[in-house]
This record gives structure tokens, C-alpha cells and sequence, in this order.
């Protein structure tokens, strides 16, 4: 029993170890990948559900390795985020969107929102004001149509100073969004002192709609504190005509999802755009 004992050990370890050496290689590919540009952006619409008209996109980032696969990012974002890696990837994320923002608009293209995620770490990086707006002037794009998605989790760790952060990004011009709201804790008292814009709930809820009690219940309390509280719904996750009817009926306006168009690279978006548009 005790040899067991050991090699079960013995087996864990390899196992950790290797695993070890796997983020550690994933973080070095990773590494590379933003030095060697093998980051993309992909763009999702954001429509008002009424009508299909597109409102907006938010940027999702995407990266294609050297072998050719695209890697989502939830298979990178973390370990990203672990390594602090993500301060520079969000700067680059940044300032591709924001160029690609302005050489639509310089096309000729509606004024339109862009969505920005912003992670927990670059939400504490001290320079994160300075760098935005940096980026801003670089880029040439109007701070108006820029909003950065910052999750309800990231913003209720932070508290306290975290607030001045909100309100010089407000100075900025920029707009506000809670990402994934509704998965965290967020009490009513908390909201009303966040100068917020946008509550996006998130696609958990959206899941279940128009069927499921829960998610019923919870979409419409989180439309209507929305409401109440000036902001405005946007749901994510909209794949059926089921749920935008059941979003609409409560008055959620704006929405993202499959049913109008995944997240799509460049060239299809302007596509997809342009054909929403016409
Ligand atoms: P998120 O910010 O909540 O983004 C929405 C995710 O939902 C996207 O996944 C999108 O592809 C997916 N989605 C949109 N509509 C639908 C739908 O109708 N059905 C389903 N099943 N899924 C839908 P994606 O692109 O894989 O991104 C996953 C997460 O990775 C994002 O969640 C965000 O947290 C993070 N992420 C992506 N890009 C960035 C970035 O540039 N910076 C940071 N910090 N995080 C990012
Ligand atoms: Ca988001
Ligand atoms: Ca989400
Ligand atoms: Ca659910």
C-alpha cells in the first residue's frame, strides 16, 4: 500500500509538473504571439433588437498560432491574465480597435459604438488613464463612441479608489459597461454610486429565456433595475427570436447574439454592416 501510495504520488507530480511546463510554454508562446503580431481582432454586432439595426460592435480577441488554428480566448485570457501579460494585450487590443474604428469612420461609415473588454489587471495598471487616452489621441478615434466592458466581479473587488477610476474615464468621455452582470454580487447601493452606462447581462440568464422561471426572473429584475437606474440593458447571448421577443417585452433594447451575427472577422463585418445598414 505504501508503494501505491508513493507512485500515486510520483504520478501526481509528473502530472503537475507537466501541466507546469504547458502554461509555462503557453505563456512563452503567448509571449511571442503579441511581439510577433499573430493577435486579430474579431468584431460582433451589436443590434437594437427592435429592428435589427446594428448600434455597435464589441471587439473580442482572437489569436492565430503559428500553426494556423485560431485560439479562442478563453484559452488564452487566462493565462494572460495570470502572467500579467494581459496589460500589454489589452493596449494592443486597444489600439486596433480604436484604428480600425477610425479608418471606418474615415470611409464614410455611421458614428457607432465600440466595446472594449478591459481585465481585471489592466483596471488596477496606474497608467491605464494615461494609456487610454494615448491611444486615443494617437488613433484619432472620438472617445464618444468608445466603451470599455469591465466585469461586475473586477469592479466589486476594487472597491474603493477604483470609483475615481470611473469617473475620470467619464471625464474621458468614454462610456461604461458591466460585463457578465448578474454573476456577481453587485448590491443596488453599489450600482447607484458607479457612474455606469451600460448593464450587460449576461448570456447565462439569456440561456434559459423565455422558458426557464429563474431566468425569467432574473432578466426582467435586471432590465428593470437598468431602468430605474438610467442604464441601459444590453443582453448578450440572444440566439433565438424567442428570447429577443421575451428581452424586447421587458424593454431591453439593445442585444448581441447568433441570431444576428457571430463575431466576425474585419472584412465580414463591414459586410455584414454594410448589408444591415442598407
Ligand atoms: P464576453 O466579454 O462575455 O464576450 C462574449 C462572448 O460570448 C464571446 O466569446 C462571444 O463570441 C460569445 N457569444 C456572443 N454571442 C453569443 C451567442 O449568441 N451564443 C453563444 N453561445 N455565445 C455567444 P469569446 O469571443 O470566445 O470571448 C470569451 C471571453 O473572453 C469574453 O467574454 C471576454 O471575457 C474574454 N475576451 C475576449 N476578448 C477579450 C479582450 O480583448 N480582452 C479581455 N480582457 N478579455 C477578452
Ligand atoms: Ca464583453
Ligand atoms: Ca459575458
Ligand atoms: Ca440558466
Amino acid at each position: 500500500a505504501k508503494s501505491r501510495g508513493r507512485n500515486t504520488y510520483q504520478f501526481y507530480t509528473a502530472a503537475l509538473t507537466r501541466l507546469a511546463n504547458l502554461r509555462l510554454s503557453m505563456e512563452a508562446r503567448l509571449r511571442r504571439a503579441i511581439e510577433r503580431n499573430e493577435l486579430l481582432l474579431h468584431y460582433q454586432p451589436q443590434v437594437d433588437l427592435a429592428t435589427g439595426t446594428p448600434v455597435g460592435v464589441e471587439a473580442l480577441v482572437r489569436w492565430q498560432s503559428s500553426e494556423g488554428r485560431i485560439v479562442p480566448p478563453g484559452e488564452f485570457i487566462p493565462i494572460a491574465e495570470d502572467s500579467g501579460l494581459i496589460v500589454p494585450l489589452g493596449y494592443w487590443v486597444l489600439r486596433e480597435a480604436c484604428t480600425q474604428g477610425r479608418s471606418w469612420l474615415d470611409a464614410g461609415r455611421p458614428p457607432m459604438r465600440l466595446a472594449v473588454n478591459l481585465s481585471a489587471l489592466q483596471w488596477q495598471h496606474k497608467d491605464l488613464l494615461k494609456r487610454i487616452q494615448a491611444i486615443l489621441d494617437e488613433t484619432g478615434f472620438p472617445a464618444e463612441q468608445l466603451e470599455f466592458e469591465i466585469t461586475e466581479t473586477t469592479l466589486m473587488e476594487g472597491g474603493g479608489p477604483e470609483t475615481g477610476v470611473l469617473v475620470a474615464l467619464r471625464d474621458l468621455g468614454v462610456r461604461v459597461a458591466i460585463d457578465d452582470f448578474g454573476t456577481g454580487y453587485s448590491s443596488l447601493a453599489a450600482l447607484k454610486r458607479f457612474p455606469v452606462d451600460v448593464l450587460k447581462i449576461d448570456r447565462a440568464f439569456v440561456d434559459g429565456l423565455p422558458d426557464d422561471p429563474d431566468d425569467q426572473e432574473i432578466t426582467s429584475a435586471i432590465i428593470a433595475m437598468a431602468r430605474s437606474l438610467h442604464l441601459e440593458p444590453v443582453a448578450e447571448g440572444v440566439e433565438t427570436r424567442a428570447q429577443r421577443d421575451f428581452l424586447l417585452e421587458r424593454g431591453c433594447r439593445t442585444g448581441q447574439g447568433f441570431l444576428f451575427a457571430r463575431p466576425l472577422p474585419v472584412g465580414e463585418c463591414v459586410q455584414w454592416l454594410a448589408r444591415a445598414l442598407a
